[in-house]
């Protein structure tokens, strides 16, 4: 309950969304769009970031759509109370299952069938690029954003929500969440980026981080770009851009790292050509 609607001290910043939000006008879906429906109890804090760039772009073009669900509008009482303490004691605030049902069984009057109900959580499976690309390929996702300490299980295993993480860190709520796993998701959706070959090439797409990347002045603070990148010779850019992910990979993440040489059927271990 201390996560009541803005009070007067945070208004400054929601007001700058007002005008996003007439990307997401009317609550209907269009048929046949990627939608991603969003349950929370800040439904002023979308599009936010979404609203803007290639994302923003593709939002009004209506090549995806965003759809938000106010859970404080299936509160109980006059209140509009969505949550309660932890049953067995605890700190914290958990929200109620009763209220998340009935947001949920709105969610899913006006999605299309077959699409997934995620949960963000740290207890979920980590997300990542190969998620992003399948839900992409989808008709859309509903989002069930938490707070507090989290959600009543009940409403997780009666709908059979699956619950997913963005990272080993702990966040106020899963708007942010939803956030970055719409973002993921949209970029890859036909025609939203624009050139489609920048997704092919970047980190994780061939399990494997990005090479570095540099652009004009050539030379900055004393700094030159490597020189290969210049000679306009390009089989040994494409050399020398892989040697550089796969020294990055190996560097910075050695589970990437043994799943890729595993997945190229050399040894992890053996490392000595690098
Ligand atoms: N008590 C919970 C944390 C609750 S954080 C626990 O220890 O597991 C409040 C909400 O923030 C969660 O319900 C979830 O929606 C969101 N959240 C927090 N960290 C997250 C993460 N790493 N990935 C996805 N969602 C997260």
């Amino acid at each position: 309950m201390s996560d009541a609607p803005a009070r007067s001290h945070g208004r400054k910043s929601i007001s700058a969304a007002v005008g996003p939000r007439e990307l997401m006008p009317a609550q209907e879906t269009l048929a046949g769009v990627w939608c991603a429906q969003v349950i929370t109890l800040f439904p002023e804090a979308f599009p936010g970031v979404l609203g803007l760039s290639l994302t923003g772009r593709g939002l009004k073009e209506g090549l995806w759509q965003l759809r938000t669900v106010d859970l404080r509008r299936h509160g109980e009482g006059r209140h509009r109370n969505v949550d309660d303490t932890p049953a067995g004691g605890g700190a914290g605030m958990v929200l109620r299952a009763d209220v998340l049902g009935r947001a949920i069984e709105e969610a899913r009057a006006t999605a299309p069938a077959g699409r997934p109900l995620i949960a963000p959580s740290p207890r979920g499976t980590p997300f990542t690029q190969a998620r992003a690309r399948a839900l992409a390929e989808g008709p859309g996702v509903t989002l069930i954003c938490g707070r507090f300490e989290g959600v009543d299980q009940r409403a997780l295993d009666h709908y059979g929500v699956e619950e997913v993480s963005i990272g080993d860190f702990v966040l106020t709520g899963g708007e942010i969440a939803a956030m970055a796993l719409i973002d993921a998701t949209v970029r890859l959706i036909p025609r939203v980026l624009g050139n489609q070959a920048s997704v092919e090439e970047e980190s994780f797409s061939h399990g494997l981080l990005e090479h570095p990347q540099y652009t004009r002045p050539t030379v900055w603070q004393g700094r030159e770009i490597p020189e290969i990148l210049l000679s306009g010779h390009h089989a040994r850019i494409t050399e020398w851009r892989q040697a550089e992910a796969e020294r990055l990979t190996r560097k910075r993440r050695p589970d990437l790292w043994r799943a890729w040489r595993e997945a190229h059927r050399r040894n992890p271990e053996d490392d000595r050509e690098l």
